[in-house]
């Protein structure tokens, strides 16, 4: 069985304008720390993926073909630090009872499967309370980012957030991921 982190995408990997739909390759710009993060989760033998509600493509303000422009070049760059397995989205819109846009659990669920995922062992890390929530339906322990939407979910939600760990950016997030399982695992 192997371990995983599933990593958020807009807030938490690469840069968030709030209320900004992300939309083109020349757009995407990696936290500071992210790179030294992704490197961090390949020493410590997770593998990961990256996990994103997309509901641009279900409100029409873009097609997938946008989105995966945007994910090939956040590859790109991400291929520096660590290779990343699969890069899942949810195209619908809110309204739209799918099953896979965060916190659904669909995504998760055909992750664990496809790649033999121990849920206990893995995380999932995200800037907002949908990921949070995404993880408890997936049995995967939890980091809240306090980039992109983090601060002001933190503030909304307060301990509600029900987060298993707040930490400043993905990079702390991963330090405190090493370090959980060091001792605990
Ligand atoms: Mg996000
Ligand atoms: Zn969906």
């Amino acid at each position: 069985m192997n371990k995983a982190v599933l990593l958020d995408r807009d807030g938490t990997v690469i840069k968030e304008k709030p209320g900004v739909y992300l939309a083109s390759p020349r757009g995407v710009k990696l936290y500071k720390n992210t790179l030294k993060a992704l490197a961090l989760f390949k020493k410590a033998g997770f593998k990961i993926f990256i996990v994103s509600n997309q509901s641009g493509v279900g409100r029409g303000y873009f097609g997938k073909a946008e989105v995966e422009a945007v994910n090939a070049k956040m590859l790109r760059l991400l291929s520096k630090a660590a290779k990343v397995q699969a890069v899942y989205y949810c195209p619908h819109a809110p309204d739209t009872p799918c099953g896979c846009r965060k916190p659904a659990p669909q995504m998760g669920l055909d992750i664990i499967k496809k790649y033999k995922i121990d849920a206990a062992r893995s995380f999932v890390v995200g800037d907002k309370k949908s990921d949070i929530d995404f993880s408890r339906n997936i049995g995967m322990q939890s980091v809240l980012v306090l980039t992109g939407n983090g601060r002001a979910q933190q503030k909304k939600y307060g301990k509600n957030l029900g987060a298993g760990k707040v930490c400043a950016d993905i990079y702390y997030a991963a330090k405190h991921i090493g370090k959980v399982l060091c001792k605990n695992i």
